[in-house]
């Protein structure tokens, strides 16, 4: 930092216009220089990100450029969407980038739970058992597979469920997983990210092993892995050690806070085709779906991905350390290898909980007037806080909070488009601690 300011002239300046506007924007003096603290001793850890970013960047170009995307792609079909060449390069698109066979990537799945879905009952026959190795999945899918009775489950369709869960140290319990899986056991499920659950988020690497284990045991078996929230954190993704399809939602991490819904399926092509002829219809498969015009947002969005979900784990990175540094646990550590874009912090009480969405909201740049409050939200046992001023409803690869109003009254923060905005988003919800005496700053 005192080297870059010699450097530039005025640099004093500028950072003094900075701190103004950050005042401006609702920030105490203590809170920003707590934050220039915290920031300062995470240098290596962003040039570390920034690296990631920088690959994947040029595993995106390169996937473009093969295709030859041109303006033509991104031009509006409509009616049935035959010959919509922009749809199928795209779709080349992102098999290249995730080094698989074929891609399904389309607006008609509205979010990741129907793309999840649609995987699932695409391959999935009466008689057929589905396996989780990794544990209960996640909230949404419970309906789906079952596991909480539901009109349209995979169990009225006569699709079984098995689980092992993981061991207490967050291992694999590769004993119980040889033991549950049998003749029928079809397909198996694996979550990269933890989601709301306190196990921790798999790397790429050991989502590899469990894949090699699951094919030891049972060769023909379809690995399939939740890469919800995981996309582009790191160098490789599930199809680079050996899943057979990798499931995600467009207003995630692929999306880059362009795409405006969507969801994406990548892997085997017999597997992919499955979903095109579920998600359509028998005989049409992947040949019908009009883009009604996203396709340039789904593009541009996913030319982005890679830095914008850079930006979001700066933002969890800043956020771990500087919750850490205050006496609050954070999952995952400060100091902890990241394989998603989650950070949650325990904050203790109900009062914590929510100045923390308040400040999260404030710093938003849609609805940063309006105060989230805790709701009855349909499926949860308890009251749930909410903030997110976003651009594309409920897309959580823009800056967000929510938690369950019930102790250790934990922050589940995700996503920021840019690493600024996270970085406001995480000061401010400082700042309201602060000003509610919750936490004492020099
Ligand atoms: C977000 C998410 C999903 C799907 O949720 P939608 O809200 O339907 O997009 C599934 N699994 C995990 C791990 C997720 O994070």
């Amino acid at each position: 930092m005192r080297e870059a300011n010699k450097q530039t002239l005025g640099g004093q300046e500028k950072r003094t216009a900075r701190d103004a506007l950050y005042q401006e924007l609702g920030l105490s003096r203590p809170v920003i220089e707590y934050g220039r603290q915290v920031e300062a001793d995470l240098r290596e850890r962003f040039e570390g990100i920034d690296e990631i970013a920088e690959y994947n960047q040029l595993k995106v170009l390169r996937a473009m450029q093969k295709h030859r995307v041109c303006a033509e792609h991104f031009a509006a079909s409509t009616g049935y969407g035959y010959n919509d060449d922009g749809r199928e390069t795209l779709e080349a698109v992102y098999a290249e980038t995730f080094h698989a066979e074929a891609a399904l990537v389309r607006s008609q799945m509205i979010c990741g739970t129907q793309a999840l879905y649609l995987a699932l009952s695409a391959n999935l026959l009466p008689g057929d058992e589905l396996f989780s190795p990794v544990g209960k999945p996640y909230d949404t899918l419970e309906e789906v597979i079952g596991i909480r009775p539901s009109m349209g489950s995979l169990a009225e369709y006569g699709v079984t469920y098995a689980q092992a869960d993981l061991l207490p140290d967050g291992s694999f319990d590769y004993e119980a997983i040889r033991a549950a899986i049998g003749p029928c056991t079809k397909l198996a499920t694996i979550q990269r990210s933890k989601g709301y659950a306190s196990r921790p988020t798999l790397s790429v690497a050991r989502i590899g092993e469990l894949i090699a284990f699951l094919k030891k045991c049972k060769p023909d078996l379809i690995c399939m892995v939740d890469n919800c929230y995981g996309e582009f954190v790191e160098e490789q993704e599930p199809s680079d050690v050996g899943a057979d399809l990798v499931v995600g939602s467009l207003i995630k991490n692929p999306g880059g806070g362009l795409a405006p819904c969507g969801g994406y399926i990548v892997g085997r092509e017999d597997l992919v085709e499955r979903c095109a002829r579920r998600l359509s219809s028998p005989g049409l498969g992947k040949e019908v779906g009009a883009n009604l015009g996203v396709n340039r947002d789904l593009y541009q969005g996913f030319f982005l991905a890679p830095t914008v979900t850079a930006g979001a784990l700066k933002g969890a990175v800043f956020a771990a350390n500087l919750y850490e540094r205050l006496g609050y646990r954070v999952i995952p550590g400060g100091s902890e290898s990241r394989h998603d874009i989650i950070q949650a912090v325990e904050l203790n009480t109900p009062e914590a909980l929510c100045a923390f969405c308040e400040g999260i909201q404030a710093a938003a740049p849609v609805d940063s007037y309006v105060t989230p409050v805790p709701w009855d939200m349909p499926g949860y046992d308890s009251q749930v806080i909410m903030a997110a001023g976003a651009f594309v409803q409920g897309s959580s690869i823009e800056l967000s909070a929510d938690g369950p109003l019930r102790a250790p009254y934990t922050a589940f923060f995700q996503g920021g488009l840019t690493w600024q905005h996270a970085k406001l988003g995480i000061l401010m919800s400082l700042q309201k601690l602060a000003e509610r005496g919750i936490v004492k700053l020099g």
